[in-house]
């Protein structure tokens, strides 16, 4: 049995990463930030189908307490598939964004990965197996109006996720980010009306985040150990 971190396992995307990880027979570390509850109602679900996890909480901004936890997370054992899901967007057009919506993005996203990533990779390294999955969005391959914050973020996590991944290939280690497009979830809901989505996407439908879990499942898996340094899309046909 493997532990597997899933940042955001409170969230949409991140919970059903978390059900299907569980479900393939690993013991998940289901994050919260602020929705300890959600997290803990995962866990519990987890755990009534017969798998194995246990909740934490701690803001992915927060460098030293992310470090903290972590240290405390290794303590019990090697954290081998690492899935960075937690995000946020604060969307405006570029002329209207402010500091604080740049920042905060940015911040969540981008140092989110740095300070979450870079505690677990040499203890990662040391086991000589790992799976770092972190899920970014269409936007930061196309880019999308009122969205270059998050674009910008989620863009830079392609490249970085480029970079881990050369440097941890000859430790048996892959680096891939997945990229959904519209995906039914509660950050998706005020975006996209039914009608929206018809014309964006061409096979007429929001994503399930199950279809993401798969994916994810698929890329945490020993089948996927020569894939890696990949950006690898999940949008219905959209780009
Ligand atoms: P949700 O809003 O449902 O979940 C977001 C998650 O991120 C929550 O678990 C939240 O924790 C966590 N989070 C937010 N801020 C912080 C923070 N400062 N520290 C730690 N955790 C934080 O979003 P989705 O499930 O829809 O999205 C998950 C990922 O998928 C995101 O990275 C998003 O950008 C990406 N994505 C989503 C798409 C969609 O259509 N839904 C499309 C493309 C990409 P808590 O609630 O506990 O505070």
């Amino acid at each position: 049995m493997k532990r597997a971190l899933v940042t955001g396992g409170s969230g949409g995307i991140g919970a059903a990463i978390c059900r299907r990880l569980a479900a393939d027979g690993h013991h998940v570390i289901v994050h919260a930030n602020r929705s300890i509850g959600k997290a803990e109602a995962v866990v519990a679900e987890i755990i009534a189908a017969g798998g194995s996890a246990e909740a934490v909480s701690f803001d992915v901004t927060e460098r030293a307490a992310a470090a903290t936890a972590i240290e405390e997370l290794l303590a019990a054992g090697p954290i081998q598939i690492l899935v960075n899901n937690a995000g946020i967007h604060a969307d405006a057009v570029f002329p209207g964004m402010s500091g604080e919506q740049w920042d905060s993005v940015l911040d969540v996203s981008l140092n989110g990965f740095f300070n979450v990533t870079q505690p677990l990779t040499l203890p990662m390294i040391r086991t000589r197996w790992g799976r770092i999955i972190t899920i970014s969005s269409v936007a930061g391959i196309t880019g999308n109006r009122g969205q270059v914050n998050y674009s910008a973020a989620k863009g830079a996590l392609h490249a970085a996720s480029k970079s881990l991944a050369l440097e941890v290939a000859s430790r048996g280690i892959t680096v891939n980010a997945v990229a959904p497009g519209v995906i039914a979830t509660e950050m998706s809901e005020g975006a996209f009306d039914a009608e929206t989505i018809k014309k964006i996407v061409p096979m007429q439908r929001a994503g399930k985040a199950e279809e993401v879990a798969d994916l994810v499942a698929f890329l945490a898996s020993e089948k996927s150990a020569y894939i890696s340094g990949q950006v690898i899309s999940i949008n219905g046909g959209m780009i």
